[in-house]
């Protein structure tokens, strides 16, 4: 077994059973100490991040062929990315090393913990990744097909090509965005029900969308697609990601090409990034797949994660979110390996820092719908708040929370949260 990730491996670090940080985890954010400090490498280890610039100034974190001071003081994570998946490992080894709980080397130096080791309640946390491409899959069958039914009806919920392809589009890499930012009600063209005419207007429909994304650490050339049993080298780790989207105006427009503007105002991802090695004790089979998908699609072994996933809302006379929605990364239909090999089949090269999403994460249970749309039915129904409060979509001031997090015997490893609010325009 892989020793970064044995479950009797405890860190001088205090860590709650319920935290999603501990030494088994070890994920990569970027962060501020404070405003105008420049951001740094650093990584979450119990309610403290460890910055890594300092450990590297010190000498106690090294990269081969690689100056690790610069690396891990750069204000984003691609220098570390473009290293390479032996490079990552070799880090990881350190940071579980230097964190354990026999290890004297930071635990009793009190200097250096003063310096390396804040709390994350008193940082910043950056968007950890410059992100070049995002692309947006759409790979739960039970989500597509809800949506096919409400957009499309009983006929054809699914198109015929989704269960022979990891369906995708092209989204904007320029407003994916750090949680905790938020955004202001987009307006846009929509088609108004039993009308003709569309209008310019504040959209009604706003939702979340509960997904997924994982960032690429090793591209390809142009021509030369990544095969599918090769693709999780590629990637460097994952994190929890919010495609809200403007739901009357993806009506409008999204044919023939697909959603546009109802997608690109804002898209937020968790700040922590998680290893695939921090993720793979909790690999389980993928679900079954039925037509066959064509030979470069095939795995040798189809797995994907464990990952409970949670959203909560919190409207602005709320003191916290209230969850209305629970899935598992587990139910997607294709998985990562899947998506990476379909998205460069045809000859697209891909570069370290691109976004692919998962798509929303349904389940089969309605409370496992990861939309409104869903949860709602298109708005016919509604969901209901315990205070009293009722949504059919989300209304201005309201705050979306998204939480991830794979359960092991006594312990967490979890990505956080992935949180933002939609602000109304000032008049
Ligand atoms: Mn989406």
């Amino acid at each position: 077994m892989d020793i970064t990730v044995d479950p009797k491996l405890t860190s001088f670090i205090e860590v709650d059973a319920q935290s999603h940080f501990p030494i088994q985890n070890l994920p990569y954010g970027v962060f501020k100490p404070e405003s105008s400090a420049p951001a740094r490498v650093g990584v979450a280890i119990g309610d403290y991040v460890l910055d890594l610039s300092v450990l590297a100034q010190q000498g106690l974190l090294k990269c081969k062929h690689a100056d690790a001071k610069q690396i891990f003081a750069a204000p984003h994570l691609n220098d570390f990315m473009a290293l390479g998946q032996p490079a990552w490992r070799a880090v990881r080894g350190t940071l579980s090393d230097l964190l354990q709980t026999d290890n004297p080397t930071l635990r009793d130096n009190t200097q250096l913990r003063a310096q390396a080791l804040i709390l994350q309640n008193d940082v910043q946390m950056q968007l950890p990744v410059t992100i070049g491409d995002y692309t947006d899959f759409y790979s739960s069958k039970e989500h597509a097909s809800n949506v096919g039914l409400m957009f499309r009806g009983q006929e054809n919920p699914l198109l015929p090509n989704w269960t022979h392809m990891p369906v995708a589009y092209h989204g904007r890499a320029s407003s994916v965005v750090v949680s905790g930012t938020n955004f202001l009600h987009p307006h846009g063209q929509v088609l108004p029900p039993d009308t003709e005419q569309p209008v310019y207007a504040p959209s009604q429909g706003m939702d979340f969308e509960l997904e997924m994304g994982f960032l690429l650490g090793a591209g390809n050339q142009a021509g030369e697609p990544i095969p599918v049993d090769q693709a999780e080298q590629h990637i460097f780790g994952m994190v929890l990601v919010n495609d809200w989207s403007a739901r009357d105006i993806q009506r409008w427009e999204y044919v023939p090409l697909g959603p546009f503007l109802s997608k690109s105002f804002c898209t937020t991802i968790s700040p922590w990034v998680v290893s695939l090695d921090a993720l793979a004790p909790f690999k389980v089979d993928a679900v079954a797949q039925d037509p066959q998908p064509l030979a470069y699609l095939q795995e040798k072994k189809r797995q994907t994660y464990d990952i409970n996933l949670e959203v909560a809302l919190r409207s602005p006379h709320m003191h916290s979110g209230e969850v209305i929605c629970r899935s598992n990364f587990r139910y997607l239909y294709w998985t990562v390996a899947q998506q990476l090999a379909h998205h460069t089949v045809a000859g697209c090269n891909t570069n370290v820092g691109d976004l692919m999403a998962s798509g929303t994460i349904s389940g089969k249970e309605k409370h496992e719908r990861g939309c409104l749309l869903e949860l709602t039915w298109g708005g016919k129904e509604v969901v209901h708040l315990s205070n009293g409060e009722e949504r059919r979509f989300l209304l201005d001031g309201d705050e979306i929370i998204m939480m991830g997090w794979c359960q092991a015997e006594g312990y967490r490893v979890g990505f956080g949260d992935a949180h933002g609010t939609m602000l109304a325009h000032s008049a």
